[in-house]
C-alpha cells in the first residue's frame, strides 16, 4: 500500500482529509472535508472498496491522523522525504497541508520547499548549517544533524 489517507487540523481547528503517496512521496489529492472524501473515495475506489476497508481505515485516520499501521501520526507519514514542493522539494507537514487546501481553489499553486540536502533524514527538520550536518552513505536519505547521527 503506497498510498495513505491523511487528516490533519489547520489553523481554526478545522480537520481536512488527504491521500499522501509513499512511492513519490508527496500528496496526491486536494485537502477535503470528511463528506467530499467519502465522497471521493467512492468515486475513485467504488462500492466495494467502501465496504471492504473504508471503515477500517478512516477509523486509524481519525485515531491517529493517518491509516498507515505504522506511524503515529500525519507527521509520521509525511515525515522527512518528502517531494511535495516544487521541483520536489521537501515541505514540513504544516506546508503540505497549505498546498493541499490551495490546491481547493487553484490546482496549479506550488510551494517552493527546502533542499533535500538541508533535511536531516533521522528528524525531518531542516539543518540549520552545513557544520551541522554529517552524511550517512547507506541511507538513500542522507543528511543528518550532528547531533542526531549518534541515536540511530
Ligand atoms: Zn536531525
Amino acid at each position: 500500500m503506497g498510498t495513505f489517507i491523511v487528516k490533519m487540523a489547520d489553523e481554526k481547528g478545522s480537520n481536512w482529509y488527504f491521500e499522501y503517496s509513499t512511492i513519490s512521496d508527496s500528496v496526491c489529492t486536494t485537502a477535503m472535508t470528511r463528506d467530499e472524501f467519502e465522497k471521493y473515495y467512492r468515486d475513485e475506489y467504488g462500492r466495494r472498496a467502501m465496504d471492504f476497508d473504508f471503515g477500517e481505515r478512516m477509523k486509524r485516520v481519525d485515531a491517529k491522523g493517518t491509516s498507515a499501521r505504522m506511524d503515529e501520526s500525519a507527521e509520521d507519514t509525511i515525515g522527512s522525504c518528502d517531494r511535495s514542493g516544487t521541483n520536489e522539494t521537501w515541505l514540513s507537514p504544516k506546508q503540505v497541508l497549505e498546498l493541499a487546501i490551495a490546491w481547493r481553489t487553484d490546482p496549479k499553486h506550488q510551494i517552493e520547499g527546502v533542499d533535500h540536502d538541508l533535511i536531516c533524514c533521522m528528524c525531518g527538520k531542516p539543518i540549520a548549517s552545513e557544520a551541522d550536518r554529517v552524511w550517512q552513505s547507506d541511507d538513500e536519505c542522507d543528511p543528518l544533524h550532528t547531533a542526531c547521527a549518534g541515536k540511530g
